[in-house]
């Protein structure tokens, strides 16, 4: 039977009646991956071509020296660090830079080296002698325009004569004002009011478009139709360049529509998997069990770093909290912090600075933290309607389980929650990842 203890009846009132999460949006998670992915994110899947136009060969670069750049770049290639082209790289780059120019839509996920690749595109294709507007590049959000630039600035930072604006809000120009720099980065909304209203962009002379994170555009109003105005008002022979992290049917009608007949290079995202994570359910009578049973494991089975998910922010913050006091160095990952705070929660427990982070799934929800091999979850995932959550479930705990890692997940359930257990059982029998 049900134990009649006072925790109980708390964490039942708490599973149940938070269970709607603060919405973290696609622009968002995109930013905090990118302050987070300050390497390469590797991927084992193979690229994929699709729609060649059989009279323009594709070919793959495997050193950046062997790409037609100027030493200026090469240089701030080196300084970056980068040995050799990503995936991606190798692929969508001599495309990219080739004469005559291509157009191109390229797909993968956050963290594969799409931004450093149009970045080099931007710096090799603008003309420092020419004192005009000559790649514009589009961004959903304020903050990822910013983000780019920074790209721009540190890859160019040998390229001193090119120079970079933003058309993002607050950055006030006059009317009248006459644009000097090669390139410029910006939002949908301020860059058509720079070309039509203030009319100090001319777009007829751009030669090089960069569209990116077109899934995020077409997810927040409005952006998909601007940039496809800004795209209209551009000269036929400008090359167009589009970056997505996903390619799903919305984002493909919309990327046709801006390139008609694309060469379209995808990377598969890394499939999540179960095989090779033993998982261990554990079931407690109280809440207080349920503690001392993620501190037994800890102490006895957990080496090196842990995730330990919750339901609900206040279960997390009240683990959280109960951890501290016993000792633990623990981080927490909720939806009330910051953009940049979470990144920089995310990027201290990578360094190793925490061994525990707790997080919610919200937060968590598409954040790569690649050496996590053991998963916590305390209290299962659960819908609206109290049954078992797969997708998230598998989520938790599958990255725990990538590029082969074998992974751990334990999951620390209450008694009445058993049947979620046998469920999710089923599930993964039936639907086998
Ligand atoms: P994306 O735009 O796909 O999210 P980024 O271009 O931002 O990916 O790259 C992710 C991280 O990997 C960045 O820190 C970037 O500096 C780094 N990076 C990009 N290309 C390479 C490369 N060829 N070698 C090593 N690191 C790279």
């Amino acid at each position: 039977g049900i134990p009649s203890n006072p925790n109980d009846s708390v964490i039942t009132f708490l599973l149940f009646t938070e269970l709607l999460p603060f919405p973290v949006s696609l622009a968002e998670l995109s930013l905090m991956n990118k302050l987070i992915h300050t390497s390469l994110v590797e991927s084992q899947q193979h690229v994929e071509i699709l729609q060649r136009d059989p009279n323009s060969p594709l070919f793959s670069i495997k050193t950046f020296e062997e790409l037609p750049l100027k030493k200026e770049l090469l240089q701030g290639v080196y300084m970056m660090g980068f040995n050799r082209p990503s995936k991606i790289q190798e692929q969508a780059l001599p495309l990219m830079l080739a004469y005559p120019p291509q157009n191109l839509i390229a797909q993968s996920q956050s963290g594969t080296g799409k931004t450093a690749a149009f970045v080099l595109a931007m710096l090799s294709r603008a003309d420092a002698s020419k004192k005009y507007p000559q790649c514009l590049c589009l961004a959903p959000t304020y903050e990822l325009a910013l983000q780019i630039g920074q790209v721009v600035r540190t890859i160019g930072k040998f390229c001193t004569d090119i120079k970079v604006n933003y058309a993002v809000r607050g950055n006030r120009v006059l009317k009248g004002t006459v644009l000097e720099e090669q390139i410029i980065i910006g939002t949908p909304g301020t860059t058509l009011d720079w070309c039509f209203k203030q009319r100090i962009l001319d777009l007829t002379k751009i030669s090089l478009f960069v569209l990116d994170e077109a899934d995020i555009m077409i997810d927040m109003q409005g952006l998909s139709c601007q940039s496809i105005r800004i795209h209209r008002a551009l000269p036929k022979s400008c090359q167009v360049l589009l970056f997505s992290a996903t390619y799903k049917e919305p984002v493909r009608a919309f990327a046709e529509r801006i390139i008609p007949d694309p060469i379209v290079i995808k990377l598969r995202e890394e499939e999540l998997t179960l095989s090779n994570i033993r998982q261990y359910f554990m079931v407690c009578q109280s809440m207080d069990e349920q503690y001392r049973a993620l501190c037994n494991l800890y102490s006895s089975f957990i080496i090196g770093q842990v995730m330990i998910f919750c339901q609900t922010r206040r279960l997390a913050d009240w683990l959280a909290g109960k951890m501290s006091q016993d000792g633990h160095q623990v981080a927490i990952l909720t939806a009330e912090l910051t953009v940049v705070q979470r990144a920089s929660v995310i990027q201290r427990f990578r360094e190793g600075k925490e061994k525990v982070l707790i997080a919610t799934n919200v937060c968590a929800r598409g954040i790569d933290v690649q050496q996590v091999t053991t998963v916590v979850n305390f209290g299962l995932p659960v819908d609206l309607d109290g049954e078992p959550d797969y997708e998230t479930y598998l989520h938790r705990i599958g990255r725990a389980g990538r590029f082969g890692h074998r992974g751990i997940a334990f999951s620390v359930v209450q008694a009445d929650n058993v049947r979620l257990v046998h469920k999710i059982e089923e599930y993964f029998r039936e639907h086998p990842h």
